[in-house]
This record gives structure tokens, C-alpha cells and sequence, in this order.
């Protein structure tokens, strides 16, 4: 073993970031390391992550939890997408889906042909999934594999017990060390690295290698060594959110997808969990006032749930700036949550990116510390792009709105949509999006998210579109799937029930 060889690993924060890089790294280290989290005892975490991506189930296999045990123990349902109520015209019935599950193969051109000549939803045309999601049905059946479903799928859970039911793997499975304590100072070596962190009780804690997960206060990478904040709000306005969790009455049905519902200056979500709905208003704080948004809430939540008891509920208030750093990897430190970036709840894009930014680092893992700068570069290029891509797309929802408040008519100035999304919104009225405007492997949203949204929000297809034959047989059969899996599918309720009772039933009496 060389001496610059990288054995320690340090983990600031004990959110859902550090406790996810602290489990996933030791599971997935190509050696041995020694992993440690320092976690404050006294600083809380967002808790508010309640909506993932579908490459979450790689990440669980990966770290070697069980579907099961993993939904049991963080409350967790299925998501299949996202549901826009609202965002288009604001009239009551305006409603589209992103699904998770892509167009069927084919030419772009032709399906978009055979879609107008069918007429409906975009999306309910090109994947069963807009049934099933209609429906709220699981995307699987119980007697399936872990992680395999008849559709794609992520999930929705409660943030504080995933972030608790991954630490209980770090430590006991994975030999990972915690420390339940405050880091009040950082020791810096001679060329610019990171040595030590100094807590409060544990003294100093040395490392080869710094992951700041330490959230929105980004104590290593922006605190100590000073890397700047690329601000996007010129782009993306809403810097606020008020959170609430409201119990369900038992039985009642669980949605297939986080629905986003439009309001006149942001949006609301709502994600259904097996005892309970979290609901929150997100909002520009330029546009809408704290007792406003609160309004805009509670109306909502007293619509959706008219038994709720609005009096006993205290919406929690977060504040969130809206960018990422100029350098997510600086010398021995790398920013991964939080402390990256964050740009806006909508679509769920910022756990995705923790979990892309733990799979570059183990397959791209710093052996030794001379190969830090080279790794660095190429992580940080990688992430820029990545970065760029979520602003532009969570734009584009805006861009494309025709709602008449003064918000959205601010989204759509020309000033604010970034210079590349105006480009392809030229580009999109002659040819639909496709590989060639998202090129990379792991696009987070790619040509089939671009299109569900584009076409979902009424944007026009291409002009003299010819369907085809065989893009007609296509959707014929995607027709005939959803008819398929609507009379096979449990719904999500009763799946829960029986992995409930299932559990219950292997307990010893
Ligand atoms: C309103 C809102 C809604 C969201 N919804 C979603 C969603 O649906 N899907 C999604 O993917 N993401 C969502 N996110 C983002 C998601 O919640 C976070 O990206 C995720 O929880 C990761 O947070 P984190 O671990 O980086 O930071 P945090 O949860 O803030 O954790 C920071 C940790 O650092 C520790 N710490 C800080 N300072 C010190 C110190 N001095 N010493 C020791 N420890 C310290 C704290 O104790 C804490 O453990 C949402 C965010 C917001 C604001």
C-alpha cells in the first residue's frame, strides 16, 4: 500500500445524504474503508425528501436492502410519476402526467403521428402507466422479485426514518462509526486539503477523504474552502416552502404519483404515504407573502382532506436557496446534498443526484491523492452539466404555462429562460426532443421526460407528421397493456396491507 493511499472516509451530516454516501460507499467500496459519520445532535435535518427517483432501487440493491424491509421500515409507497394539476391554463380539469415509464420504442415522429390521429392525453397514449396511475394500482405484483415491476417505478417515504433505517445499516452492518456530535472548527492541511474536523466532544477527526453532507450550511465546501454559489433564482423564483403532514382516515386510497398542483404564485405537493398525506406549499417569497402561502395551504389541504384538523396543524417553514457550487469537488471534499446544490422540489430531481453523485464516486474512486485532481475535474464538468440540465428543466414547466398571474407571467420573460432551453423550444417546433439533445447516459431527465412534459403542457408536435403502420401498432398496444394490467394490479392500498400483514405474520408471537 502506498502512503497517499485513501483508507478514511469522514461524513459531515446525518441527513439523508450522509447517511446514504456513509451506507452505499461501505457497501460498495472497492476496499476497505473507514467510514464516519459526525452527525450534530442539535441541528436538524431538512426531513422534508419525501419523493425519489426510480434509480433508488439500484441504490437500495446496491446497499443490499430488501424491498420490503426497506418500505416497511420508512413508510414508504410507490410512486410512478408526477401528476401537474392546474399548470397549463389553471382551469379545473387541466391535468398532466409524467410517468416514469418511457414511450414505447420507435420513431419519435411516427408515435407522435399515430398520437394526434388518436387523439387523448399524450401520455395515456404512449405507456399504460397513465392507467395504472389513474387507477392508483402498484406497479408490481407482491409474488415479483425485489425491485422488478411491471412498469417503472420509485417511491415515496418518510424522510427521518429512511435517514434512520440506513444508519441502523451503516453501524451494524457495515462496521460504519458515528459520532453524535457538533464540528465547530476545520483543520486545514498545507496544500489546501482538509486534515481534520474539530468537534465539540471527540476532539479532531482525521480523514483522507471529506464528503460534506453538512446541508444548506455547507461547512467544508463553501464555509471552509470557499467554493462560490452559481445563484439560478434569476431563473427558478421559489425560495420557500411550508410543510405540513396530515393523517389519512384508514382504508382511504394511496395515490400512484405525487401530484404538483399549480397556485397563483408557485405550486403544492402531495405525496400520499400509508397513514398519512405530505403536503406542502412552495412559493417565490417575491410574489407571495408567509400568511399568504399558508392560506394557499390550508385551502388545499381542507379541500383534499375536509376532515383534517386544519387548527392542530403547524406548517413548518423552510427556506432554501435556489443554485449549486462553482466546484462540487475541491481538493479532498466533495459536496453531496444539500451542500451542492438545490434547485426547487419539482420533480424530485435532488436525491437522484446524491445517489449519481455516490455511483461516479465509487466507480471513480480516489485511490490514492495524487489522482484527486484529475477526478475532480472530470466529476465536476459532469455535474455542472447535471445542474444545468434540472434548471432548464424545471423551467420548462413554467415556460410553457399559460397561466395570467404576475408569477408566471415573470417565468416566461424572455430574460429568465436560460439561453439553451430557448434554443430547443426553436428546435422543438420542427423535430420532437430526442437522444441527440440529451446525449448522455445517465441524462436525469431525458428526450422521454422532455416529451411527456412538452406535449402534456399542449406544446405543438412537429408539422406533416406521418404515423405509420407500425407506430399505429405501438400504441394499440400499449392500449392493450393498460387494459392488461388495470385487471392484474392490486392497488397500492392492498398491496401495503399485505406486506403489512405478511410481516406481521412472521413475527414471533
Ligand atoms: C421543501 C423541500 C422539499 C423537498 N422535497 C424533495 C423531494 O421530494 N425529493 C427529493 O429528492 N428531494 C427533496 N428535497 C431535498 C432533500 O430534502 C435533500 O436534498 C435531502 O434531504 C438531503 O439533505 P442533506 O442530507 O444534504 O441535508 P440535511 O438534511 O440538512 O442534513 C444536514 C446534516 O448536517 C448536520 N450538520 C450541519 N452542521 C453540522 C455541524 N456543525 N456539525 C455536525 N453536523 C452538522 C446536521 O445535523 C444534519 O444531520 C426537498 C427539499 C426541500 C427544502
Amino acid at each position: 500500500m502506498s502512503d497517499s493511499q485513501v483508507r478514511s472516509v469522514v461524513v459531515l451530516g446525518g441527513g439523508t445524504a450522509g447517511w446514504l454516501s456513509a451506507a452505499y460507499l461501505a457497501a460498495q467500496a472497492k476496499y476497505p474503508l473507514s467510514i464516519t459519520v459526525i452527525e450534530a445532535p442539535d441541528i436538524p435535518t431538512v426531513g422534508v425528501g419525501e419523493g425519489t427517483w426510480p434509480t433508488m432501487r439500484a441504490t437500495l440493491a446496491a446497499i443490499g436492502i430488501g424491498e420490503s424491509e426497506f418500505m416497511l421500515a420508512c413508510d414508504a409507497s410507490f410512486k410512478q410519476g408526477s401528476r401537474f394539476d392546474r399548470w397549463c391554463d389553471g382551469s379545473p380539469g387541466d391535468s398532466y402526467l409524467h410517468p416514469f415509464t418511457a414511450p414505447p420504442e420507435g420513431v419519435t415522429r411516427e408515435l407522435l403521428g399515430a398520437w394526434q390521429q388518436m387523439g387523448g392525453a399524450f401520455a395515456a397514449a404512449m405507456t399504460p402507466q397513465a392507467t395504472v396511475c389513474a387507477e392508483a394500482l402498484a406497479p408490481r405484483q407482491a409474488g415479483m422479485p425485489d425491485f422488478a415491476g411491471a412498469l417503472n417505478y420509485a417511491y415515496h417515504f418518510d424522510a427521518g426514518k429512511f435517514a434512520a433505517m440506513l444508519a441502523r445499516m451503516a453501524v451494524e452492518r457495515f462496521g460504519v462509526r458515528h459520532l453524535s456530535d457538533r464540528v465547530v472548527a476545520v483543520e486545514g492541511g498545507d496544500d489546501g486539503t482538509i486534515r481534520a474536523l474539530r468537534t465539540e466532544h471527540n476532539g479532531s477527526i482525521a480523514g483522507d477523504l471529506f464528503l460534506d453532507c453538512s446541508g444548506q450550511a455547507a461547512l467544508l465546501i463553501g464555509g471552509h474552502l470557499g467554493s462560490g454559489w452559481i445563484d439560478r433564482s434569476d431563473v427558478c423564483f421559489n425560495d420557500r416552502a411550508l410543510a405540513v403532514q396530515v393523517p389519512t382516515p384508514a382504508g382511504s386510497a394511496i395515490a400512484s404519483q405525487t401530484v404538483g398542483t399549480a397556485h397563483r404564485a408557485g405550486w403544492i405537493w402531495d405525496i400520499a404515504l400509508p397513514e398519512r398525506r405530505g403536503i406542502g406549499c412552495v412559493y417565490a417569497s417575491r410574489f407571495m407573502d408567509d400568511g399568504a402561502a399558508r392560506d394557499v395551504l390550508l385551502d388545499y389541504v381542507a379541500a383534499q382532506l375536509p376532515d383534517a384538523d386544519l387548527a392542530g396543524l403547524e406548517p413548518r417553514c423552510l427556506a432554501f436557496p435556489t443554485g449549486y457550487r462553482e466546484r462540487l469537488w475541491q481538493g479532498n471534499c466533495i459536496a453531496i446534498g444539500q451542500s451542492a446544490g438545490f434547485i426547487e422540489p419539482l420533480e424530485a430531481s435532488a436525491i437522484v443526484m446524491i445517489e449519481l453523485s455516490l455511483r461516479a464516486l465509487v466507480e471513480n474512486f480516489p485511490q490514492r491523492r495524487e489522482t484527486m485532481p484529475l477526478l475532480a475535474e472530470r466529476f465536476n464538468s459532469l455535474f455542472h452539466y447535471r445542474w444545468e440540465r434540472i434548471v432548464e428543466f424545471l423551467k420548462l414547466h413554467y415556460v410553457l404555462s399559460r397561466r395570467d398571474e404576475p408569477y408566471w407571467h415573470a417565468h416566461r420573460d424572455p430574460q429568465t429562460i436560460p439561453p439553451r432551453l430557448a434554443a430547443l423550444l426553436q428546435l422543438w417546433r420542427d423535430q420532437p426532443p430526442s437522444f441527440w439533445d440529451f446525449p448522455h447516459i445517465d441524462e436525469v431527465f431525458p428526450a422521454a421526460s422532455q416529451q411527456f412534459v412538452l406535449y402534456g403542457m399542449g406544446h405543438a408536435p412537429p408539422a406533416g407528421l406521418a404515423p405509420g403502420a407500425e407506430a399505429g401498432a405501438r400504441l394499440a398496444e400499449v392500449a392493450r397493456k393498460a387494459r392488461v394490467l388495470a385487471s392484474s394490479l392490486p392497488v397500492n392500498r392492498a398491496y401495503l396491507d399485505q406486506l403489512r400483514a405478511a410481516a406481521a405474520a412472521k413475527e414471533p408471537a
